[in-house]
């Protein structure tokens, strides 16, 4: 590597151009400040997390992506839940029947083509973005003077900043909280998951052949997940034991081995052929104890990540990019308001995840199971359930009290 140069002077420097970073670096850009987004890969790079909800449709468009989103996303009008359990054996859901009526679809998009559009949205207003620069050391200055951000770029050469604030987005690579030793796996929910691509499933037809299907199995669940392109993306969400089972055969068969022990999802895929190679992701529940510190805040999955069930990983990120946005903005600008904003920041990002985690935890349970396959609308409960499943939870629908009755 080459002789490190000088530090460059900036107002924020943000860890990672994955949803939540490429979201709070435009919209840090878009209010004047200076804004470096160091993102260690270069777009387009595959991530896994290909199904967004209802909820991201006006972040799309407050971020002025909405159009460009369209073109790659396949709509999703709702989901359906296949159950081996019960005799009615689907059950669907439109999320036009939610609570609040005004977000009745969302996109299942290829996240290589989506954080692309984000990453670039980024740049155009105004953001420093330097791909192929992976951060490796953060130095918090004493008093509250910022910090010294170096990064490795692959070129070979070393790139140092000073920044005034720091915004960790670097998923689940959780740069800083891994540093900090803050970083707290989650018991309940500490599955692992398998997926690849495949052409050639078999999906419903009209406007149904978007949505996403969850298939429960006897250890866990799969997800389908049809993309504009004709491909679906498939994996499957299993409990730790099961992991345990794969013995010696190779990742390949051991999908498709589980893939096998459902029957309903077998069927979908019946004449389809892999197109990927098939991934794995271990241990994937975590959350950090503590959402900011002096100079920095934590968003998305740097701060947690509970479960992929819902869908809210992305729309989690980017809901949070925006609170970081604001907040970063009021630090710099209007320091007698920032413990106000922070503490703001801090209960913004906390509620999505706990909430999220509390009716997760309880999906899995067989009753709530029975609920899923055959809901009431009792005290508005199945409103309730579909405003979750649109990501509609920081609105002023009470949905929780609602599911809490149960
Ligand atoms: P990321 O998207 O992970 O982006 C972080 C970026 O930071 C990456 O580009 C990475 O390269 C970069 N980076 C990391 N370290 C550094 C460093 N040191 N220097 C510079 N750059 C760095 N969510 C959904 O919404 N829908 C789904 O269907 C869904 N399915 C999922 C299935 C599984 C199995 C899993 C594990 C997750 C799923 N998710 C889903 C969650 C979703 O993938 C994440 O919540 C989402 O990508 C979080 O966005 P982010 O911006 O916080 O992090």
């Amino acid at each position: 590597a080459s002789a490190p140069t000088a530090a460059q002077e900036t107002d924020v420097l943000i860890i990672g151009g994955g949803p939540g970073g490429a979201t709070a670096a435009a919209l840090l850009a878009e209010r004047g400040l200076r804004v470096v987004l160091a993102e260690k890969s270069r777009h387009p790079r595959f991530h896994i997390g290909e199904s967004l909800l209802p909820a991201n449709l006006p972040l799309f468009d407050k971020l002025g992506v909405a159009d460009e989103v369209r073109a790659i996303g396949m709509e999703k009008w709702g989901a359906e839940f296949v159950s081996p359990w019960h005799a009615q054996k689907s059950q669907s859901f439109v999320f036009a029947d939610a609570w609040d009526k005004s977000m009745p679809m969302a996109y299942q998009v290829r996240r290589s083509d989506f954080d692309h559009i984000l990453i670039r949205n980024a740049a155009r207003k105004g953001a420093q973005v330097v791909e192929g620069c992976e951060v490796r050391d953060v130095r918090f200055l004493p008093d509250a003077q910022g910090a010294v951000i170096s990064a490795a770029q692959d070129d070979g050469s070393l790139a140092v900043w000073r920044a005034r604030y720091v915004i960790d987005a670097s998923g689940r690579d959780t740069f800083l909280s891994s540093r900090f030793k803050a970083k707290h796996r989650d018991p309940k929910h500490n599955s692992a998951a398998l997926y690849a691509h495949f052409t050639g499933a078999q999906r419903h037809a009209g406007k149904e052949q978007g949505n996403i299907t969850i298939f429960w199995f006897d250890h866990g669940w799969f997800w389908f997940i049809p993309l504009a392109d004709g491909a679906t993306s498939v994996g499957a969400v299993v409990w730790p034991y099961f992991l345990k089972t794969r013995g010696s055969r190779s990742l390949e068969q051991f999908f498709a081995d589980t893939i096998a022990m459902s029957p309903a999802l077998s069927a979908r895929l019946e004449g389809a052929a892999r197109v990927t190679e098939v991934e794995a992701t271990g241990n994937f529940s975590y959350r950090s104890d503590r959402t900011h510190g002096p100079n920095y805040l934590l968003i998305g999955d740097a701060y947690a990540f509970i479960d992929p069930v819902f869908s809210s990983g992305v729309m989690l990120a980017m809901q949070g990019a925006f609170v970081a946005a604001e907040t970063v903005d009021v630090c710099l600008r209007h320091p007698a308001r920032a413990a106000q904003a922070l503490a703001r920041f801090d209960h913004q990002i906390r509620f999505g995840p706990r909430e999220f985690s509390w009716f997760i935890y309880r999906v899995n349970h067989p009753t709530m199971r029975d609920m899923f396959m055959g809901p009431s609308n009792l005290w508005r409960v199945k409103e309730a359930l579909l405003s979750v499943l649109a990501g509609d939870i920081f609105g002023t629908t009470p949905i929780w009290n609602s599911l809490r009755l149960l």
